[in-house]
């Protein structure tokens, strides 16, 4: 699976946490991150993580592109909903294509935990098949 992990500044030590507790799972997957949360994850997991921008230069939407084209198959966005974000254009638009995509998505610890445990159960295994059904088209 490919998973997109994304933290505003005030809940990095959040996903770090997260990571940390759930590494074991996480370094089953390929990981993708926004630039700044992707090194801080690195650092305290030893995962390896796929870096693309800093989300206010563009790291969201990068990893939106991969939504849109059907190839992300769950993103963790620890969100700060009490700070302002200079991209929230940005933000909203990752949101928005998730929900077009029909892409699991967590938007705080809570629901990120519980996409832990799904994917530890095998009950997203049918991302699996869309990305047979993309094959076959
Ligand atoms: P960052 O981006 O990981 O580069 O800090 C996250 C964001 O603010 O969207």
């Amino acid at each position: 699976m490919n998973i997109a992990l994304i933290a505003h500044d005030k809940k990095k030590p959040e996903m770090v946490e997260f990571t940390t507790a759930y590494s074991f799972l996480l370094g089953q997957h390929q990981l993708y991150a926004t630039g700044t949360t992707g090194l801080k994850v690195m650092e305290a997991t030893g995962l390896k993580v796929h870096r693309f921008q800093s989300g206010p230069l563009g790291g969201d939407q990068q990893i939106g592109a991969m939504i849109a084209s059907n190839q992300m198959d769950m993103v963790v966005f620890l969100r700060d909903p009490l700070t302002a974000q200079p991209h929230e254009p940005d933000v909203n638009a990752l949101l928005r294509l998730s929900d077009v995509y029909r892409i699991p998505l967590a938007t705080n610890l809570a629901s990120a935990e519980l996409l832990m445990h799904a994917l530890k159960r095998g009950e997203m295994h049918w991302r699996e098949l869309i990305h047979q059904q993309q094959e076959d088209n």
